[in-house]
């Protein structure tokens, strides 16, 4: 290990900590960000909890320290559940009991002699209690947001839409935060359909859906400390671009007064590395044969559930769709099942591939592939902008459904299923992006854009070069 030691530290002359929040959807843009200022000549050390604790020994160059829930016998964190929505309940506990051990860990690696010194912490913005932790040490937090800055300046709004009675509307609604539903069940109202005056691209029941309960465990307290220690970092790095999201930057630069840095991970790494879950590639044999823009890739993500009857929707509509599909369908996506029980005998036939993870954007990047069928991760879209594929935006909370509506709306890149789990409307979305040469089009467009930004002198690599000199500046 001391040879390890030298490779990973000759030559480098400066360290960076960086603290991920342990979900599949923070992980990865965080990784790729390590990978990235590690390729600048920065020495990484990794914090991370025992729960989904990364694959260490696909990254032998970092150095990785367990922090807050690695004591089995500290029954603070003995029982808390693995999968999920209970599995958040994390968030709420480390940012509330975890000030005092991270403390503790960061004294141990500013006094470290044989590694060199700290530049920066970075944490994931959720991590809110990092910032006065960093603080009463003088070191510098950068935040890594892995939402849009769209969706940033909407949670920031939060307490304004609540003076508006928003929320009061999703009070009626009692719809349990995973489930996919809320959009089926929220009340025949004619203000849902109305544009949100502060963000004309939203409907008021695209606000409904970010979920967002005034009493619901601490979720508001976790938004309102993310928008306020964000704030009050040293800088945020955002898995963005410039193109993608102008007009939000101009108005968070009056918000925030630390420099922003939006770089799109995905243009320099993928996240095969930081997969928490195996990447199944025995399909790709088929999909190499598929003919040009032809398949369908559904995938919602790490986190969401639906129900049965909706997934038997989903079935359905993809079958009288007679288009070719590669359908992610990850163990416990479907409440209930393990995996695939609810199929029909003879479901999916020559016509589709269901795998339970894939290396997605490998996929997305394959020519075969037409239209993405996503539930509007942000990670997911960007991956999609960056491969120039149109998407189908089934979008479950958070901020999924600003996201949906902005690719359908304003980039205009997809259609949003916005009445939730109807196999006709499931159909016609996707023979309509399917069909949709425009769309096709503009998608390719935004790829261009994106492309462009990456070359010396274009936003993206200015981004990268400027938070470089600035983490070696401190
Ligand atoms: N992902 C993957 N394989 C899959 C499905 C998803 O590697 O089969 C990755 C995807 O590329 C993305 C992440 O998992 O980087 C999901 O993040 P996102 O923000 O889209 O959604 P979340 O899981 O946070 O809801």
């Amino acid at each position: 290990s001391n040879i390890k030691k030298m490779e990973t530290t000759v030559g480098r002359h400066r360290r960076v900590i960086m603290f991920p929040l342990p979900y599949q959807g923070h992980v990865n843009p965080m990784f790729q960000l390590a990978n990235l200022l590690y390729s600048k000549g920065f020495s990484i050390t990794i914090f991370h909890t025992n729960f989904n604790k990364p694959k260490t020994s696909n990254y032998p160059h970092f150095t990785f320290r367990f922090i807050l829930d690695n004591d089995p016998h500290d029954e603070r964190y003995a029982n808390l559940p693995l999968q999920g929505m209970g599995a958040f309940s994390r968030i709420f506990l480390f940012n509330k009991c975890g000030a005092d051990q991270l403390r503790h860990q960061l004294e141990l690696e500013l006094s470290a002699k044989d590694e060199p010194p700290v530049s920066c912490l970075i944490t994931d913005a959720s991590w809110h209690f990092t910032q006065s932790v960093a603080d009463s040490l003088n070191l510098p937090r950068l935040v890594l947001r892995t939402s849009s800055l769209f969706c940033f300046l909407i949670y920031a709004s939060i307490p304004l839409l609540d003076d508006l009675g928003y929320f009061n509307l999703s009070d009626n609604t009692a719809t349990p935060l995973l489930d996919g539903l809320g959009y089926n069940n929220v009340p025949d109202d004619e203000r849902l359909e109305e544009q949100v005056a502060e963000f004309p691209v939203l409907k008021v029941k695209d606000v409904i859906k970010i979920g967002f309960k005034k009493d619901n465990d601490g979720m508001g307290d976790i938004i309102s400390n993310m928008v306020k220690q964000t704030k009050a970092s040293s800088g945020v790095i955002w898995n963005s671009f410039k193109e993608l999201e102008q007009l939000q930057l101009e108005t968070i630069r009056r918000d925030i007064p630390a420099p922003c840095f939006l770089i799109p991970f995905a243009k320099h790494f993928t996240t095969a590395s930081s997969s928490l879950l195996d990447q199944d590639r025995s399909f790709f044999p088929w999909l190499d044969q598929q003919p040009r823009n032809s398949v369908v890739y559904i995938s919602f993500g790490s986190v969401a559930q639906v129900e049965e009857k909706h997934f038997m929707e989903m079935v359905h509509g993809l079958v009288d769709s007679k288009q070719s599909f590669l359908w992610v369908v990850r163990p416990g996506f479907v409440s209930g099942s393990t995996w695939l029980e609810p199929v029909p005998d003879g479901f999916p036939g020559e016509r589709g591939r269901i795998v339970k993870w894939a290396p997605q954007q490998e996929v997305l990047g394959h020519e075969a592939i037409g239209a993405f069928w996503t539930h509007s991760g942000w990670n997911s879209t960007v991956e999609s902008v960056c491969e120039g594929v149109p998407m189908i935006c089934s979008p479950f909370w958070g901020d999924q459904p600003l996201d949906a509506r902005y690719v359908s709306d304003a980039w205009k890149v997809g259609v949003y299923l916005e009445n939730g789990w109807k196999r006709e409307e499931i159909t016609n979305a996707i023979r309509r992006v399917m069909a949709d040469e425009e769309m096709r089009e503009r998608s390719r467009a935004l790829k261009q854009k994106l492309d462009a930004s990456m070359i010396e002198g274009g936003s993206s690599y200015e981004s990268v070069e400027s938070l470089v000199d600035y983490i070696s500046s401190f």
